[in-house]
């Protein structure tokens, strides 16, 4: 299991399929407008969110750098309070190790707390193979399983549904699954919420086992963390009898103090909130109240690899806030199924190439789903310089040999030429003698790129030449024109 979907096309295929579908554009824009500008609102109200940003920047870079002691201390921890820890390195284990706990309890059903971990590795199908029933109790996420649907934010799963199309899901589907939505139900935001309910408290009385993931493991006590807006999370994390959280070992924080700088910007980043409306916090297992058992399945996946890298490791610092979704101009068009994963938008197009490799068409496609228009990074509440990350797996996968045929090709020709000093000056003479015979449009597919954009125009004369004519005898020519250097000293750091 890679976390992509199967047989899912390149980005850009799958864009161009999204792009065409008017409902979902206009889903999307709704959507994605209402949530950036309250988020815009909500960060406004704080003076000091410049720091908090920085702060949380440099808490994950911390504890990136000293993992191994941090999930080491919150291994000791959780086995001291009472919970089992559990190692995974990849999706096949974690789903080995969390169907044969389940297994062991000899129940048939679990419920699920909303979890991006446990949608990563394909937990569910594992389960469903094993003759294991998992129940999606988050709204949105129910409606993504009701409809034998797919995620397409990692916020709001169902965001590319609206009212009346989550009404017939409802009235369709629920009774295949449990209770049967009430008569007549409307496509009132308030009716729905109400079939909902109802059809699952039936669950979450009944269920033994519950399955979350985590949005923070604090290493100094032990302690997971989920956030939530519904409340059902906080259901399936007491009731059970057993409960088995699948956490990614980059969800870590040192301590509760660095847990503090998170618990405001997650909340005002992702739903405009002030504070989460639930939060629940649970170290180990205690007698009085909760789960009797519990069980930390760590989750490596790709994480180690993606820390080896100095420039791409930075995405591992995701909080999940989605406000990068919210912003980026190509998700508000192509929608989170053309990422072709569970992780959507900006964050996704870095993540997915780092976690699975940029080994297939739609991992090596993702770091191109960007204009680069840093919206991403200026959101973001942990200051994830998506941009450079996405140039520098550009970089990557045109180094492995992926990308347009035709760009590899001109690339591998101007390095040819600029490495040829001779056949460079050769060829920039003779742009220069045929410069009035330079097409306005670029021929094929590059003529869609001329559309809206002029040739820049072959000058008369090269600075190889006019620099050997105004210099005789001097220094060659620089590589680069000092005025043609945006990061030269003079001009100070970006
Ligand atoms: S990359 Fe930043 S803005 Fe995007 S989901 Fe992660 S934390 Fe939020």
């Amino acid at each position: 299991m890679s976390g992509t979907y199967l047989g899912m096309p390149a980005f850009p295929e799958a864009a161009k399929k999204s792009v065409g579908d008017r409902t979902l554009r206009a889903n999307l824009r709704h959507a994605t407008r209402t949530i950036r500008d309250r988020r815009a609102e909500a960060v406004t109200e704080l003076a000091d969110w410049a720091q908090l940003r920085e702060a949380g920047a440099r808490i994950k870079e911390h504890t990136l750098r000293r993992l191994d002691h941090y999930l080491v201390q919150l291994e000791q921890a959780v086995t001291d309070a009472g919970g089992t820890v559990h190692w995974a390195a990849d999706a096949d284990e974690a789903n080995r190790i969390v169907t044969g706990l389940v297994r062991a309890t000899g129940e048939t059903e679990v419920v699920k707390v909303k979890s991006m971990a446990t949608q990563e590795i394909g937990l569910n199908e594992a389960l469903e193979a094993e003759g294991i029933t998992a129940y999606e109790t988050d709204l949105a996420e129910l409606i993504v399983q009701l409809g034998q649907d797919r995620p397409s934010h990692i916020l709001v799963p169902a965001i590319h549904r609206n009212r009346s199309e989550i009404r017939d899901i409802f009235a369709g589907q629920m009774g295949r699954w449990g209770r049967p939505a009430p008569e007549g139900l409307t496509d009132e935001p308030a009716d729905l919420a109400e079939a909902a309910r109802l059809h699952l408290r039936e669950k979450f009385l009944r269920a033994k086992v519950g399955i979350s993931g985590a949005n923070f493991m604090v290493a100094e006590t032990g302690t997971l963390v989920v956030v939530e807006s519904e409340g059902n999370g906080r259901m399936c994390l007491t009731l059970p009898e057993t409960l088995v959280s699948v956490v990614g070992i980059e969800k870590v924080v040192p301590t509760w103090q660095d847990l503090e700088v998170f618990l405001q910007t997650l909340p005002r980043s992702s739903t405009a909130e002030r504070m989460n409306p639930y939060t629940s916090t649970w170290t180990g297992t205690t007698d009085a109240d909760g789960p009797k058992t519990f069980h930390l399945v760590l989750l490596d996946n790709g994480r180690t690899d993606t820390l080896a890298d100095t420039v791409g490791r930075q995405a591992l610092r995701c909080i999940r806030c989605s406000a990068c979704l919210n912003v980026c101009p190509v998700y508000e068009r192509a929608g989170g199924h053309a990422y072709g994963s569970v992780y959507p938008g900006p964050i996704g197009a870095i993540l997915n190439p780092q976690l699975h490799g940029t080994g297939s068409e739609v991992d090596a496609s993702l770091p191109y789903a960007s204009s680069l228009c840093g919206a991403c990074y200026d959101v973001c509440p942990v200051a994830i310089d998506i941009p450079e990350v996405l140039v520098h797996l550009r970089e990557r996968v045109a180094g492995t040999g992926k990308g347009h045929r035709a760009e590899r090709a001109a690339i591998n020709a101007a390095g040819w030429v600029l490495d040829h000093p001779a056949a460079l000056t050769a060829a920039l003479r003779a742009a220069s003698l045929t410069r009035k015979l330079h097409p306005k449009r670029l021929p094929g597919p590059g003529r869609a790129w001329t559309d809206s954009r002029d040739l820049p125009e072959v000058p008369a004369e090269s600075f190889r030449d006019w620099w050997k004519k105004n210099n005789p005898g001097g220094a060659a020519a620089p590589a680069v024109p000092p005025s043609a250097n945006p990061g030269s000293p003079e001009e100070g750091p970006r």
